[in-house]
């Protein structure tokens, strides 16, 4: 049975006993963070976890951890677990209180975290996957990672009853990123991809990706496309924490490029494993 985190303690998962009245359970009044672990190393730990208190402080939740402390619990998560290749999800709620909606005046918030062994989806970024065009009608706050997840949720079931893998969500004609990945596209060896604003969450994978591309000379314009732009790319692919980076091959099932993973794709694709191995053996 594995080991979680339940407020600076390490229970085994039979034991978390959480409120009915946790505001998480009720409001989705939380946010969270989900990080890539590789060879038993959390990549990338110091970026999510300045997002993650970011998020909080957004919403007003105040983590009662020291980032230095909260960085040694997610450590020894990985370790406790002996997990090789995964991931760790942690979130934070508001806690327990009547239920009102207002904040209550006197808080306790509730951190749970656990993890889990995934391994890379190799197959699946060789071979590029199929997306489908879902409206964004999520709210205007989408640079919070937040437990309200409806609006993606919806978003995703929607892709996947079409048969596709991602849903690539536009505001009226103006695409913005994916139920749970930032969206890319190419032409002429430019890549364009929504700017950071709160229309999308500022994927880490995404900051990950805009550095490797200014040390491979490759232009990238923080720059929205239209969804008929994204049909006449010359690739287009997502990015985000467990799925890399990962072609899209189809839209709607309309062929980009040639319906296969493009060649600057495939580069940066190289590139980014190239830096996690860098930074699992350091
Ligand atoms: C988490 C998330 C992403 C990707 O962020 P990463 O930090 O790269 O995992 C993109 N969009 C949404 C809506 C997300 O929730």
């Amino acid at each position: 049975m594995e080991w979680i985190l339940h407020n600076g303690e390490f229970i085994r998962e039979n034991e978390l006993n959480v409120s009915k009245e946790d505001r998480g359970y009720q409001f989705g009044d939380g946010i969270y963070e989900v990080i890539r672990v590789y060879q038993g190393n959390l990549f990338t730990a110091k970026e999510h976890i300045d997002r993650f208190y970011d998020s909080a402080e957004k919403i007003k939740i105040v983590i009662p951890y020291t980032k230095d402390v909260f960085h040694k619990m997610m450590y020894d998560l990985v370790e406790m677990n002996e997990i090789d290749n995964g991931q760790v999800y942690v979130q934070i709620t508001r806690g327990e209180a009547m239920r009102q909606h207002h904040f209550p005046q006197v808080t306790s918030p509730v951190l749970v975290a656990y993890p889990k062994k995934v391994e890379r989806p190799v197959e699946m970024m060789e071979a590029g996957v199929k997306a489908a065009f879902v409206e964004d009608v999520r709210w205007l706050r989408c640079d919070i990672k937040s437990l309200n997840l409806l609006g993606n949720v919806m978003a995703k079931q929607e892709a996947h009853e079409a048969g596709a893998y991602e849903a690539i969500l536009h505001r009226g004609e103006v695409v913005t990123e994916g139920s749970s990945s930032n969206m890319y596209g190419i032409k002429n060896g430019v890549i364009y991809t929504h700017p950071a604003t709160n229309l999308i969450l500022n994927g880490i994978t995404r900051r990950v990706i805009l550095e490797l591309c200014k040390e491979q000379g490759i232009t990238v314009q923080e720059t929205a496309f239209t969804k008929t732009e994204a049909l006449e790319m010359d690739e287009i692919f997502m990015s985000s924490t467990t799925a890399e980076i990962m072609p899209i091959i189809q839209i709607d099932g309309q062929n980009i490029g040639e319906g296969v993973p493009g060649e600057l794709t495939k580069k940066l694709q190289q590139a980014f494993e190239a830096n996690l191995k860098l930074t699992v053996k350091s």
